[in-house]
C-alpha cells in the first residue's frame, strides 16, 4: 500500500512538474504568434520602397517639389534598410542566398542614391528609377515570403499549442484520477490506520494484562525461588544469600555471625516405616513448631531434605547453644501422624565466629561441627572448635596419602592362624591389612579403613589385599583356607561377586579354600545386594563367616537367609569371658545357635589359656587369638612348605608387596 502511495505521490509530483513545463511551453508558442516580425518588417520596407519609388518619379515630373523632399524620404528608407540586418528579418533573409543578394542591391540602391541624390538631375534620376523598378518584383516576393513564413510559424505553433493543450488535458485528466484514486487510497490508509489504531489500543491492553500476570507470577517466581514448597520456609538460595547479609550486618556492629545447622536424626527411618507422606507431614509439623517458637531476631531455614537452619549476627555462643538446645526441645516432642506417634531427635552444628566474615567457611565450619555431632549420637550438640578443622585436614592428606599408597603398593598382608580349639592344628589364616607408611611406619586398618570406606577407595584396596592372600595361599603346601575381610562398602557393589571369581581363577586358589568375613553391618541394609552377592559365591563353594559377632544388628530373619557358614564371636565377648557371667552367657547363646544352625564357631581374641578353657567348654570350635599367634608377615613354614627340615629355608618369610 505504502508503495502504491508513494508512487501515486511520485506521479502526481512529475505530472505537476511536466504541466509547468507545458505552460512555459504555450507560453513560448503564444509569444511567436504575437511576433509578425518579418512579416510586417518585409511589409514596411517594401511598401516603403514602393513609396519612395513613387515620390522619386514625382519629383521627376513635377518642378516645384524640391530635393529635400525626395531626401526625406530617402531618410526614412535608409532608416528602415537596417530592418535587412537585424531581427528576425535579417535572420530570415540570411537564410536565403536569393533574398541576401536582393538585400545588397536594395542597401546598393540607397546608398547610391544617399551619395548622390543632390547631385542628380531629375532626368538622372528618372533613367535611375528603371534601375530601382528592377527589384520591386523580388521586394514584393520577399514581402510575401516573410509573410509566408510568418504564417507558417504561427500555423506551426497554433498546432503545438494544440498539442500542448492536448497534452495538458490528458495529464489534467490523470491529475485527477491519480487525485482520486490518492483519494481513496488515503481514505482506505486513513481507515487501516484506524483499525491498527484500534488493534495497537486493544494490544496495549492486552499488553497492561499480561505485564499485571507477569508480574503476579514474578512475584511468585521469587517467592518460589526462596521458599521452600512443602514447609514454606526459606530455602536454601535464601540462606546464602542472608548468610551474607548477616556477615555484613556483624561487620557494621562489630558482632559475631552464627550459623546453626540442624540435622534430623534418622529421619530415613522415619520415611522407610512410615511411608514418604508421613515424612513430608513430620517435615511441616517440625515447621510449624519452629515458626511458633518467637525467633525474633534470627531467621529459620529449610536447606533440603532434614536439614533446617538458622542465622544470627547478635548471639554469644552460650545464647546460640541455649538457642539450639531450646529448638532441640521442642523438636523432640513427640508428633501424632496419621494416628501413629512418632519421635525424632536432630543434632546440630554450631558455628559462633566474630572474626571469620566468609560465608562459605562459616558453613563448612557448621557444617563441621554437625558431622561431629552426628558422629557422636542422637541430640548432640557441637560447636566448632579449630581441633574439627584439623581434623579434617588430617582425613584429607589420609586420603590423599592412602591414594598414594594404592599406587606405591603400601598395603600389605599380615597374617593371624586360625586354630582347631581342642587340636590346635591351623584351620585357615586371617588376611589383616597393614599399611607401611613411609613416615608414620607399620599402621594398622582401623586407622584407615574407615576413610578408606566413606572415600570408596576400599574397593580396590580390598580388590588389591584378596589378590594377595589368594595369590599367597594358592601357593602353600598345606592347603589350609585363607580368611579374608570384606568391607560392607565392597559387598554393595554389583561387581563384587565378579571380582572375587576373576581372582580365584586367575591365583588358581579353589574357592572352597577362600573364606569371606563379612560384619553384621553388611546385611543390614535395605538392598538385597550382599546377600544375593553371598548366597552366589557360596553357591560355587566360598565359605562366609559373620565377624565380631554380636555386636551389631543381626537380625535372625536375615540370618536365616543365608546359610553361613561360620560366626565369629567378638573378641569384647571374649576379654570378658573369665568376669563377666554375661559374656559367658552370650557365648553361650552364640555356640548354642550355631549348633542348631549348623554352623562352625571362632572365638577371636584369645589371649589367655583361660579363656580358650572356657571357650573349649562351650563348644567353639575354632580358636584365634594372641595365644596363638600374633597377625605376623609371613606364615608358619610347616604349612608354606608341608614339612619341617633342617634343610628348608628360614621361618621369616619377608612381607608381601
Ligand atoms: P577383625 O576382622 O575382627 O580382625 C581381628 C582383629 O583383632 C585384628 O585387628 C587382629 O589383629 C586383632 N586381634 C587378633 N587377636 C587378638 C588378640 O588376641 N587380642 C587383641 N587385642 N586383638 C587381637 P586388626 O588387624 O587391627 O584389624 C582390625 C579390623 O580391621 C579387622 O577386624 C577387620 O574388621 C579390619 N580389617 C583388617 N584387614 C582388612 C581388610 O583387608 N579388609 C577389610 N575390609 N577390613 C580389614
Ligand atoms: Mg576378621
Ligand atoms: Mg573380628
Amino acid at each position: 500500500m505504502n508503495r502504491i502511495l508513494a508512487g501515486i505521490i511520485f506521479a502526481l509530483f512529475i505530472s505537476t512538474g511536466y504541466i509547468s513545463f507545458l505552460v512555459h511551453e504555450r507560453q513560448q508558442e503564444l509569444q511567436k504568434l504575437t511576433h509578425y516580425a518579418s512579416s510586417w518588417s518585409a511589409g514596411q520596407l517594401v511598401s516603403g520602397y514602393y513609396r519612395f519609388e513613387s515620390w522619386l518619379g514625382l519629383y521627376t515630373i513635377d518642378e516645384t517639389m524640391t530635393v529635400d523632399d525626395v531626401r526625406l524620404h530617402l531618410d526614412i528608407m535608409l532608416s528602415q534598410s537596417d530592418l535587412l540586418k537585424e531581427g528576425d528579418l535579417g535572420q530570415f533573409i540570411h537564410s536565403n542566398k536569393a533574398l541576401n543578394d536582393l538585400a545588397v542591391k536594395l542597401e546598393n540602391i540607397l546608398n547610391y542614391l544617399d551619395a548622390n541624390i543632390e547631385k542628380m538631375t531629375r532626368a538622372e534620376i528618372q533613367g535611375y528609377l528603371k534601375v530601382m523598378y528592377s527589384i520591386d518584383a523580388p521586394l514584393s516576393r520577399l514581402s510575401s515570403d516573410a509573410l509566408n513564413k510568418d504564417i507558417n510559424l504561427i500555423n506551426s505553433a497554433n498546432s503545438k499549442i494544440q498539442i500542448l493543450y492536448s497534452i495538458y488535458s490528458a495529464i489534467s485528466v490523470l491529475l485527477i484520477i491519480l487525485s482520486a484514486i490518492l483519494g481513496v487510497l488515503i481514505f482506505y490508509q486513513n481507515r487501516n490506520i484506524l483499525k491498527a489504531h484500534l488493534q495497537v489500543k486493544s494490544l496495549a491492553g492486552e499488553l497492561q494484562e499480561s505485564k499485571e500476570k507477569l508480574q503476579i507470577q514474578n512475584t511468585k517466581l521469587e517467592y518460589d525461588a526462596y521458599h521452600d514448597p512443602l514447609t514454606e520456609l526459606s530455602n536454601r538460595l535464601f540462606f546464602w544469600d542472608n548468610l551474607n547479609r548477616t556477615i555484613e550486618i556483624a561487620e557494621r556492629n562489630k558482632s559475631s555471625v552464627t550459623v546453626m545447622l540442624f540435622d534430623l536424626d534418622r529421619f530415613k527411618e522415619v520415611n522407610d516405616t512410615y511411608g514418604h507422606d508421613a515424612g513430608d507431614m513430620l517435615l511441616r509439623l517440625i515447621s510449624q513448631r519452629l515458626l511458633s517458637m518467637s525467633l525474633p531476631a534470627e531467621l529459620l531455614y529449610r536447606l533440603g531434605g532434614d536439614e533446617f537452619a538458622i542465622l544470627s549476627s547478635d548471639l554469644t555462643e552460650n545464647h546460640a547453644v541455649t538457642l539450639a538446645q531450646r529448638i532441640c526441645d521442642c523438636i523432640n516432642q513427640p508428633y501424632t501422624i496419621y494416628s501413629t506417634i512418632i519421635n525424632i531427635t536432630t543434632c546440630v552444628g554450631i558455628v559462633n565466629s566474630e572474626t571469620e566474615r566468609r560465608s562459605d567457611y562459616l558453613y563448612k565450619f557448621a557444617d563441621l561441627a554437625l558431622y561431629e555431632a552426628k558422629n557422636e549420637g542422637k541430640g548432640k550438640i557441637k560447636v566448632f572448635r579449630q581441633r574439627m578443622l584439623d581434623k579434617l585436614q588430617e582425613r584429607r592428606t589420609l586420603e590423599h596419602d592412602m591414594a598414594l599408597a594404592l599406587v606405591n603398593k603400601e598395603f600389605v598382608v599380615y597374617y593371624q592362624p586360625i586354630v582347631d580349639s581342642y587340636s590346635r592344628e591351623v584351620y585357615s589364616y586371617e588376611a589383616l591389612i597393614r599399611w607401611v607408611h613411609p613416615l608414620k611406619g607399620l599402621l594398622s586398618p582401623d586407622s584407615f579403613i574407615p576413610v578408606a570406606e566413606k572415600t570408596g577407595m576400599i574397593n580396590e584396596m580390598g580388590k588389591s589385599i584378596l589378590e594377595m592372600a589368594c595369590r599367597e595361599a594358592a601357593c602353600w603346601a598345606v592347603p589350609v583356607k585363607i580368611s579374608v575381610n570384606v568391607s560392607p562398602v565392597q559387598l554393595s557393589s554389583k561387581a563384587f561377586a565378579g571380582i572375587v571369581l576373576s581372582i580365584l581363577k586367575e591365583t588358581g586358589l579353589p574357592a572352597d579354600r577362600l573364606e569371606l568375613e563379612v560384619t553384621e553391618s553388611s546385611l543390614f541394609t535395605e538392598s538385597n545386594m550382599p546377600m544375593n552377592t553371598l548366597n552366589k559365591l557360596r553357591a560355587l563353594g566360598v565359605k562366609i563367616s559373620i565377624d565380631d559377632f554380636g555386636t551389631g544388628y543381626s537380625s535372625l530373619s536375615r540370618l536365616s537367609q543365608l546359610a553361613f557358614d561360620k560366626i565369629k564371636i567378638d573378641k569384647s565377648f571374649v576379654h570378658s569371658i573369665a568376669k563377666k557371667e554375661d559374656a559367658l552367657n552370650i557365648i553361650k547363646l552364640i555356640t548354642g545357635m550355631a549348633k542348631s544352625l549348623n554352623m562352625k564357631t571362632v572365638a577371636e581374641g584369645i589371649e589367655t589359656q583361660e579363656q580358650l578353657e572356657h571357650l573349649k567348654a562351650l563348644g567353639c570350635d575354632f580358636a584365634q587369638g594372641y595365644l596363638f599367634s600374633k597377625p605376623q608377615p609371613f606364615i608358619a613354614r610347616e604349612i608354606k612348605y608341608g614339612s619341617i627340615s633342617k634343610d628348608e629355608p628360614a621361618l621369616l618369610q619377608a612381607p608381601p608387596g
